[in-house]
């Protein structure tokens, strides 16, 4: 396999790091190199910002939509154009199966398309206060907004925070997470190498979180951090920014309960909870990590469920025949590893509860699809996001109860419910603290649609029209033509 080399993108030049430094990704399902990045330090940062506060000063990309209209358009379209390559280098540095890449670029194209006519709807609002005086509310971009993206979902994640910057008119600098910086960078190229899109408006320095994004969360000249990511990086995002007071956007994680009651159809609902969990191998912020079942299900869905999940293939990404992937590196497969020995010392374990070996997986980071059975709800497998291929089983007899079930962790990302009484089920869904609740179905994460946290999953909005107005400040115009 190919190694490939990356460069950072400032001002419309490709460049390695001042430092010359550099790190290495390597692919999680068996360790081969696959990527080389530059390791950016504060220097290159400090050039980033100057490039994208002069892009945003200087240029017409803050006041003409239609010119970020274009330019997103012709983006998804070299996307779709390039969909293959960009699909296997998604899969090599994050081990994810090549079916689940493809539909990451699809679903991230989507995002695109949606924002760049998106671009062209920046609407405000005329107030006629009196005679001769007429008050207008102007939709502005935000200015410099540094986006800060996670490895799981590297592309989607980067169109759903990125995009609708610059159909707002903003100019970005991204820093991708190190592990998959060459495929953002990739998908980079292609948008430089539109004709019409301005030098500057977007910048990449790649890099440490601790290093390279810290200092970009530190700038004084950066307007806005968007950050996806985990709940503790949101935490030292949002002490960092109070220092220059800038806007933030945080998405983080989730701990998101699935509650089917038992008269759900439930035949329908056993592949969405399945993939719900374990797609991914469980590395989704919205993740259905709870599985809330009204009790009488125990002894009839959950041993379906224990079937298809036993079904699952572990194995290479890019085989056409894997369902489950690795997870992204040794320091998380040890992490989930504790998770899952803390949940048997007090749950019972239903399938899997190792590390997969066989078959060549010893050289990847692959863990056995895992259910537990029924642990308290104090224990650390349920309040705190595992982020691997670990699923909670929880039990309940009544909605209440499901409802406090579901509601009672810190994070409020996402839920389900699943019922075919729509009284009992609308009842739950509109009680349930989180940013989205999926009647009937999981996982339903649509350009068009908001999503974002409730309690500590996060702060703002991403995807629908909140997620572009988010980069806008509104601007107060008075007229007075007496
Ligand atoms: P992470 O928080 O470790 O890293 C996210 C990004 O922040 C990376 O680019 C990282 O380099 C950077 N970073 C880390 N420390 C930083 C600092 N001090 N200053 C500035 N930048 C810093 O998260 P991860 O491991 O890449 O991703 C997994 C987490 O992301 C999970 O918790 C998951 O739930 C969450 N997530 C949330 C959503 C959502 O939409 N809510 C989506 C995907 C992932």
């Amino acid at each position: 396999m190919e190694v490939k080399r990356y460069r950072n993108l400032i001002d419309g030049v490709w460049q390695d790091a001042l430092s010359g430094k550099t790190e290495k990704i390597y692919c999680p399902c068996d360790g081969a190199l696959v990527s080389e990045v530059p390791a950016s330090g504060v220097e290159d940062v400090e050039r980033a910002v100057a490039a994208a506060h002069r892009a945003f000063d200087e240029g017409r990309w803050a006041f003409d939509p239609r010119l970020r209209s274009r330019c997103l358009l012709a983006w998804a379209a070299a996307m779709r154009a390039h969909h293959e390559e960009l699909a296997v280098r998604l899969s090599l540095e994050t081990g994810k199966p090549i079916r689940e890449a493809r539909f990451e670029l699809n679903s991230s194209i989507g995002y695109v398309e949606y924002y760049a006519a998106a671009a062209r709807t920046l609407y405000g609002t005329s107030t006629a206060v009196e005679p001769g005086l007429l008050s207008v509310l102007a939709r502005e971009p935000s200015g410099v907004v540094a986006v800060i993206t996670p490895w799981n979902y590297p592309i989607t994640l980067l169109m759903r925070d990125m995009a609708p910057a610059l159909a707002a008119g903003c100019t970005c600098v991204l820093k991708p997470a190190t592990q998959t910086t060459g495929c953002t960078l990739e998908v980079l190229e292609l948008l430089d190498g539109i004709a019409e899109f301005p030098k500057g408006v977007v910048n990449a320095v790649s890099g440490r979180g601790s290093v390279t994004g810290a200092a970009l969360a530190d700038h004084p000249d950066v307007d806005m951090i968007s950050l996806t990511g985990g709940l503790e990086t949101g935490r030292t995002i949002m002490q960092t920014a109070a220092r220059t007071m800038k806007k933030v956007s945080l998405e983080l994680g989730g701990k998101s309960p699935n509650i089917i009651f038992a008269d759900a159809d439930l035949d329908k609902a056993l592949p969405f909870a399945l993939k719900a969990i374990f797609m991914n191998a469980g590395q989704l912020c919205t993740v259905g990590s709870r599985l809330v079942l009204e009790e009488s299900l125990v002894d009839t869905f959950l041993p379906r469920l224990k079937a298809e999940v036993e079904k699952l293939r572990p194995g290479w990404c890019l085989d056409e025949a894997t369902d489950l992937g690795p997870v992204i590196s040794q320091e998380q497969m040890d992490k989930i590893l504790g998770y899952i020995e803390s949940g048997r010392q007090c749950s019972r374990l239903i399938t899997g509860g190792h590390r997969l070996t066989e078959g060549g997986l010893d050289k990847g980071f692959y863990i056995a699809p895992t259910i537990l059975l029924d642990p308290p709800m104090d224990a650390k497998v349920v309040q705190e996001e595992i982020f691997g291929p670990v699923l909670v089983v929880q039990t309940f007899r009544t909605r209440e109860e499901a409802l406090a079930i579901a509601n009672g962790t810190t994070y409020g990302l996402a839920s389900a419910v699943w019922s075919r009484d729509v009284d009992k089920a609308m009842w739950v869904a509109r009680r349930l603290r989180a940013g989205s609740a999926w009647v009937n179905c999981y996982n339903k994460l649509l350009p068009e649609c908001e999503t974002g946290g409730y309690k500590q999953s996060g702060m703002d909005r991403a995807g629908g029209i909140e997620g572009m107005l988010k980069y806008t400040e509104v601007k107060h115009l008075c007229i007075d033509f007496q």
